[in-house]
């Protein structure tokens, strides 16, 4: 247990490189020489559960929830929220929770010593409302969420400067496309997932910079290409053989695209290729300077970062961009020295904190632009506040001080907050994506939430009764309720969906958008590498892919590149 300030007993426990027990999973873990100072230089306690409970925690506050129509506790105005329908806190609109129409202060209270800091503070959190969505500066983004900058967005979640996307998830700069996962600076692109800089790019992955093709892996500055991987700068490929022009538009009209039935076999052998013909790197990193993890993008002395782009001197962070000299901080933009925080934006030398943009304090919940704040929830530009109540300096620093030391007796200092304080049930949340084998009981037993949507009672047509050639499915397909025969929830098919479809010649889908999302974000949630042998020059390698994947090339950075054409 490491409770007392940084000394000289953290140094001699990195000379003996302490195992530790992780008190959620029981599995142990040490602490990295990186991590090690970090934790000094933020000023953070050590952790008591592994780097992989920590994320799962972390990312079980940013909600992924499931669409659906509900009503503004303080106004009754109809909303379109992904946060659950029997949540333990009010939810006020957007615009509401912004206006001064109700005040956090109101909600002030005294710290009770008897009774367990972080008791009180869920308490407190459970009486403040919550906006029914996150973002700013959008049209016509209301069936969306965490949506910033972005019109017509229908469906989607995660998106920054997106324009007419349908059920996206994670994109910058896209437009007009469907079923785009993390993909960015793209247009008319469906089903696709990391891909960038692509115009009109279908079923594919991995793959920049390609026009008009399809299934591409691994592709670059590809045009008019299908079932392609490791290409370069090519055009009228078909399973990496060259075409004239005239043979590839003869070859790709016999391959009925139009069709579910031969898409999902192209599908099955794109698997196939997948596993036995792609040339797979290590890593996707991309000008990553000492740094190791996956996803990274322009990053400096980062280590054990996932998706992460333009940040310096980091570890243990998931997603996020624009970070210095943080740690174990999840879904966190444009902040430094901040430290075991999940969604957080816009902060300095925050700790233990969530959906917050605040500085110099501790144990916030939706709190923007607050200073020297400990344990405050939805307060908007305020000093010296705990538990909402507003204190002067001397009296904010005192009780600080013995709120801390109380905390230590109990054990609840320097811990993140726990899962009874989550938005909402663990199986919607953004954890459940990169943790898909966690149980129900084990959530419930850490105190969290768990919730099974059954619309059984839903009627509507089950998807294999759909027409299999898009030339076939009439207009009234978008008045026709749908079963997603995965999840048994109801989807529909909007207007202006049917109608990308018949532009670009693509099938109807047949499983609920969201069921869509989690299948493309499988292969793009791996938080830790794997132990391989390079399959040219058999050196030993770490890279970010399942054994279970079966991946049959994977080479190391070197003879990647010596061997893609
Ligand atoms: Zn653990
Ligand atoms: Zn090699």
């Amino acid at each position: 247990m490491f409770s007392e300030p940084p000394g000289s007993m953290f140094l001699n426990t990195m000379k003996t490189k302490e195992i530790k027990i992780c008190e959620h999973c029981k599995t142990e873990f040490s602490i990295s020489l990186e991590e090690f100072y970090l934790y000094q230089k933020v000023g953070i306690e050590f952790p008591v559960i592994c780097f992989f409970c920590r994320t799962k925690l972390h990312l079980s506050f940013w909600f992924f929830g499931k669409f659906r129509k509900g009503k503004s506790d303080l106004s009754g105005q109809s909303l379109i929220t992904v946060l659950p329908e029997k949540s333990r806190y009010p939810i006020y609109t957007l615009s509401e929770w912004y206006s001064d129409k109700w005040d956090a202060m109101d909600y002030g209270r005294d710290y009770n010593p008897d009774i367990s800091f972080l008791k009180q503070l869920q308490d407190l959190q459970e009486k403040i409302p919550h906006p029914h969505q996150s973002g700013t500066n959008n049209t016509l983004c209301d069936w969306s969420d965490d949506v910033w900058n972005s019109k017509n967005c229908y469906l989607s979640r995660s998106l920054e400067g997106c324009e007419d996307l349908f059920y996206s998830y994670r994109n910058l700069q896209v437009k007009n496309s469907i079923d785009a996962v993390v993909c960015f600076n793209s247009e008319k692109c469906y089903d696709c997932s990391d891909c960038h800089h692509s115009y009109k790019l279908f079923y594919s992955r991995h793959s920049r910079d390609c026009i008009d093709s399809y299934f591409l892996y691994d592709c670059r500055n590809c045009q008019n290409c299908f079932m392609c991987w490791n290409l370069r700068g090519k055009s009228y490929c078909i399973e990496n053989i060259q075409y004239e022009k005239k043979e590839y538009e003869e070859k790709i009209k016999l391959l009925k695209l139009t069709s579910y039935a031969s898409i999902e076999s192209h599908k099955k052998h794109f698997e196939e290729v997948i596993k036995e013909e792609v040339v797979h790197r290590p890593n996707f990193n991309l000008k990553a300077y000492n740094s190791d993890g996956n996803y990274l993008l322009d990053v400096k002395n980062c280590h054990n970062c996932n998706t992460f782009s333009n940040s310096e001197d980091c570890s243990n962070c998931t997603r996020g961009l624009n970070n210095k000299s943080s740690v174990d901080a999840d879904g966190c933009w444009y902040s430094e020295l901040i430290g075991n925080c999940s969604c957080c934006v816009n902060s300095y030398a925050l700790k233990y904190s969530c959906h917050s943009s605040s500085r110099y304090s501790e144990y916030l919940d939706l709190c923007i632009e607050c200073e020297y704040c400990f344990g405050c929830v939805g307060l908007k530009k305020k000093k010296y506040c705990i538990f909402n109540k507003q204190y002067n300096k001397e009296e904010y620093e005192m009780l600080q001080d013995k709120i801390v030391s109380d905390m230590r007796v109990l054990g609840e200092y320097g811990q993140f907050l726990p899962y009874s304080m989550g938005a909402g049930p663990f199986n919607f949340s953004n954890a459940f994506i990169y943790f898909p084998e966690t149980k129900k009981e084990d959530i419930l037993a850490l105190g969290g939430y768990w919730e099974d949507i059954d619309e059984s009672h839903i009627e509507g047509m089950p998807t294999d009764k759909l027409p299999d050639d898009i030339k076939d499915v009439s207009d009234t397909i978008t008045t026709q309720a749908l079963i997603c025969p995965e999840t048994g929830w109801r989807f529909n098919v909007a207007a202006d969906e049917l109608s990308f479809y018949r532009q670009n010649n693509i099938p109807l889908p047949r499983k609920h958008f969201d069921v869509r999302i989690k299948d493309q974000l499988k292969y793009l949630t791996i938080l830790h590498s794997c132990p391989y042998v390079c399959f040219y020059c058999h050196k030993n390698i770490e890279a970010h892919y399942l054994p279970e994947w079966k991946y049959q090339k994977i080479a190391c950075e070197e003879c990647y590149k010596q061997n893609i054409s």
